[in-house]
């Protein structure tokens, strides 16, 4: 099954407690797309300005990711710079410039249209809503999104919801959106919207998946340091869905086990600031970090 991965292409600048990255590569659309390119191929859409390094571009294109779809527009690449609090968990956004984002038209080249699964990671909803409309032939739609878009534009999420198989979130993004602090009755008002399945990602608490009538648990990878949460999520993202597209089969137990490699990518990227951790991995330490996941829980 092929993937398409529409969302930010950006440069980071990401603080943390122990130490700090400037302008580095980061944004959704390149998380995901990296950690899903172990699994197959991805089909990228994204926006770049002129300033944007060809040797990223290359990279991309080394772990066979299509960057038809990845345009370069005039003017800047996308900015984000972060802080992360002591807790490595909670972070302040000090700077966001949408640059070359303000005027992103996402039109899909036509060999992407008839992508089987489509992650939209995060970037503004009426744009996820844009290539949620191009998209011919999908089985399954995903979509991710930021606190940002829930607080400016949740009428245009909310109409987006029920073209989806699946919304993830983290806790305080479920809580901002259904108004309920408990988690459960966070994911389930959240179905109620028209969603099939939530999975809310609680960081080093794991993930946890809820559809009408079943609740799954994912761990995080307990890790001795973390050096740099950026991109965590869409770490998950990617390799639940290059997980999906390998298996070729979209059901509850393959959605279960491809959360679990979600969790095992989210795990690695935690390792180094930007995609450092990611560019020294294979298939083997993943199918190795795996099994470790399934002795993290079995109990019997
Ligand atoms: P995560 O840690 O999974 O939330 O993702 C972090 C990535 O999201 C960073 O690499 C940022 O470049 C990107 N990002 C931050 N803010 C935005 C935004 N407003 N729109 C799109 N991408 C963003």
């Amino acid at each position: 099954m092929s993937i398409l991965i529409v969302g930010s292409v950006a440069l980071d600048t990401v603080e943390t407690p122990t130490g700090r990255a400037e302008e580095v590569l980061g944004g959704a659309a390149t998380y995901a797309s990296v950690a899903a390119s172990f699994f197959h191929r991805v089909n990228m859409v994204a926006a770049v300005g002129e300033d944007f390094d060809q040797g990223h571009v290359e990279y991309l294109q080394g772990l066979g990711i299509d960057t038809t779809g990845l345009v370069t527009y005039p003017g800047k690449t996308f900015r984000w710079h972060g802080k992360y609090l002591p807790n490595m968990q909670d972070r302040e956004t000090l700077d966001t410039q949408l640059n070359v984002f303000e005027k992103f038209d996402p039109v899909l080249p036509q060999h992407y249209r008839q992508s089987e699964l489509v992650f939209l990671a995060n970037i503004h909803p009426a744009l996820q809503i844009q290539v949620a409309e191009q998209v011919e032939s999908t089985k399954f739609i995903a979509c991710d999104t930021m606190n940002l878009w829930i607080d400016t534009a949740r009428d245009e999420l909310v109409s987006l919801l029920p073209r989806l198989d699946m919304l993830l979130l983290n806790d305080e993004e479920a809580r901002m959106l259904s108004g309920h602090f408990n988690l459960l009755r966070a994911a389930r008002a959240i179905l109620q919207m028209g969603v099939k399945q939530v999975i809310i990602k609680r960081g080093e608490h794991g993930a946890t998946l809820v559809t009408e009538d079943s609740v799954f648990i994912s761990p995080a990878f307990p890790l001795d340091e973390v050096v740099d949460p950026t991109g965590a999520g869409d770490c998950f993202a990617g390799g639940f869905m290059g997980e999906l597209a390998r298996s070729e089969y979209i059901d509850a137990l393959s959605i279960r086990k491809a959360m679990v490699y979600g969790s095992v990518m989210a795990s690695y990227n935690v390792e180094s600031f930007s995609l450092a951790r990611l560019k020294e991995i294979n298939m083997d330490q993943i199918e190795a970090r795996y099994e470790l996941f399934k002795n993290l829980t079995s109990f019997y």
